[in-house]
């Protein structure tokens, strides 16, 4: 089936306007496939898109406003770092770099477009907006620190460790961006979860972890505090758009139960795993030694550990059975409020008036 072109209008929000149509009402509201108004937010149909919002809103910085002269005396100085910790903080920042910028692309000129819903758009957009902060961030870091930018932009296509992962996201986001793809059909939709489920559970919640781990380990021990607090920044937004992701996701499980097909469950059980050992492969070419207190059977329990809370989110069984947390610390990260001064550096709640009570 393929979609007329009012409905094709409908699902870009640039329909003709009909004056006294009928007012859109809550059960007009779909997820995906919604050939109702796209320009009337409320009523809400979704108001966990709305909260995460206001969130993202709450929750607004700017990388240029965190102090980098400590890593910048630390990052010049002779033996201050040891070669080991050098190369992580490049392999992190080279991956980081290139792949927040192609989440950026694939919201905007891809999932945006298959998502017909306003207040799901409205947080898409907030999302967009802080996947540039992010790639602002690594650009500030990079150049604060006077790193080689053309190296570290270019790891993406030139180390093996940080292009596998890309190589690997690429097909799932060239299909959505694909301007003669459209939903509508069960195949399309089945393809669209499944793109959904390779972008907001494998690449967004599994392929930073171990950067995330690496950098913050770095932190601990007060080196390269202002990268990390940076990085504990984005970390606080990529939990909120992991969570989006995953609201989405069984939004479309929910509205759609005929693609939900027990072959199908198995394909993203399968897809979440290759993910998990992707990501392990990352942590072994990053850092071969072992470094920092951490070694390999750390970070392999920990991505199992991950990829077990990924697949339950969204109503998958766990396959790694009786994994735990060998980082409990990684869950304090994500809450700055209780951990503000982790890094020793100036105390910063990062939180604006977005979310001011009146009583
Ligand atoms: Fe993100």
């Amino acid at each position: 089936m393929s979609l007329s072109t009012e409905q094709y209008a409908g699902a870009t929000g640039l329909e003709n306007l009909e004056m006294g149509a009928a007012r859109i009402r809550v059960d007009d509201k779909k997820i995906i496939n919604c050939h109702a108004d796209l320009n009337q937010l409320v009523p809400f149909k979704y108001p966990w898109a709305w909260d995460k919002y206001l969130v993202g809103c709450a929750n607004h910085w700017m990388p240029n406003e965190i102090n980098m002269s400590a890593d910048v005396l630390l990052w010049k100085s002779k033996d201050g770092l040891t070669p080991d910790e050098r190369m992580i903080i490049e392999r992190t920042l080279g991956f980081f770099s290139t792949a927040d910028s192609l989440v950026a692309n694939n919201l905007v000129l891809a999932v945006y477009r298959h998502i017909t819903n306003p207040e799901c758009r409205q947080y898409l957009l907030r999302q967009a907006f802080e996947e540039a902060l992010h790639t602002h961030a690594y650009q500030y870091i990079i150049e604060s620190l006077g790193m080689d930018e053309s190296g570290i932009f270019n790891m993406y296509r030139e180390i093996p460790a940080v292009a596998k992962k890309a190589a690997w996201a690429l097909p799932f986001t060239q299909s959505l961006a694909d301007p003669h793809f459209k939903t509508g059909d069960f195949a399309s939709n089945q393809r669209l979860l499944r793109d959904l489920i390779a972008f907001y559970v494998v690449f967004e919640g599994i392929f930073f972890y171990v950067g995330f781990v690496q950098i913050f380990s770095i932190g601990r021990r007060n080196k390269m505090v202002g990268a990390a607090e940076q990085i504990q920044y984005i970390m606080r937004d990529e939990s909120m758009h992991l969570n989006f992701g995953i609201d989405v996701i069984n939004q479309i499980k929910y509205e759609n139960p005929d693609i939900w097909t027990p072959a199908f469950q198995e394909q993203m059980i399968a897809l979440i795993k290759e993910g998990v050992d992707l990501e392990y492969q990352y942590a072994l070419d990053t850092m071969p030694r072992g470094i920092l207190g951490l070694n390999a059977t750390m970070f392999k329990e920990y991505l199992h550990f991950i990829g077990n809370r990924r697949l339950a989110q969204i109503g998958l069984p766990e396959q790694y059975p009786g994994a735990t947390n060998p980082f409990p610390w990684m869950s304090e990260m994500i809450d700055l409020k209780k951990e503000k001064n982790f890094f020793e550096t100036r105390v910063t709640e990062y939180q604006t008036g977005g979310a001011l009570s009146w009583d």
